[in-house]
């Protein structure tokens, strides 16, 4: 939904509190589909003169991808502040500038950006999740597989561990 903020730019220097939900489409991130839903703002505009608009807002979602693991969907919550400068002209030596048009700004690409700096790198179904076999690709939480069978450790020390143990049996 569009912010009008028709008000602001007549009265600059007031500050106006606003409440908004925006809709983000399917994105990849890194080769991942990720769809941020539920996104929720809640901040301040006002207008610093020069017809620009300063914007701050905390924004709620529930990023919706697959674990960096197992490949299962999963979701997570996100939090990101977003801190945004809009314009109606767009400025080349202020790449960071949001432009919008009459009296409506489109919150969706400050949201995206910002939650999208927000995003773990890495997210998890659960934190102790066995991911796939990298040999058979089943999926290690729901059943086994014989391709590992008798090396139970597969954490990065498991060899170290094994060359330790097989040097203190002899
Ligand atoms: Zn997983
Ligand atoms: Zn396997």
């Amino acid at each position: 939904m569009a912010l009008d903020v028709g008000k602001a730019l007549k009265n600059p220097g007031q500050v106006y509190p606003f409440q908004s939900s925006v809709e983000l489409e399917e994105m990849e991130v890194l080769s991942d589909p990720v769809h941020f839903t539920n996104v929720n703002l809640e901040g301040e505009f006002f207008c610093t003169g020069d017809h620009r608009v300063s914007l701050r807002a905390d924004a709620r979602a529930v990023a919706e991808t697959r674990c960096s693991r197992c490949l299962e969907p999963v979701q997570v919550p996100v939090e990101a502040q977003i801190d945004a400068l809009y314009a109606r002209e767009s400025d080349p030596d202020d790449p960071d500038l949001y432009t919008f048009e009459g009296n409506a700004i489109e919150l969706t690409d400050a949201a995206r950006d910002a939650l999208l700096l927000e995003l773990p790198l890495q997210i998890f179904c659960k934190p102790d999740c066995k991911g796939l076999c990298p040999v058979c690709g089943t999926n290690l939480n729901h059943s086994t597989c014989s391709c590992q069978e008798g090396n139970v450790a597969t954490g990065p020390f498991s060899a170290l561990k094994d060359y330790v143990l097989n040097n203190e049996e002899v």
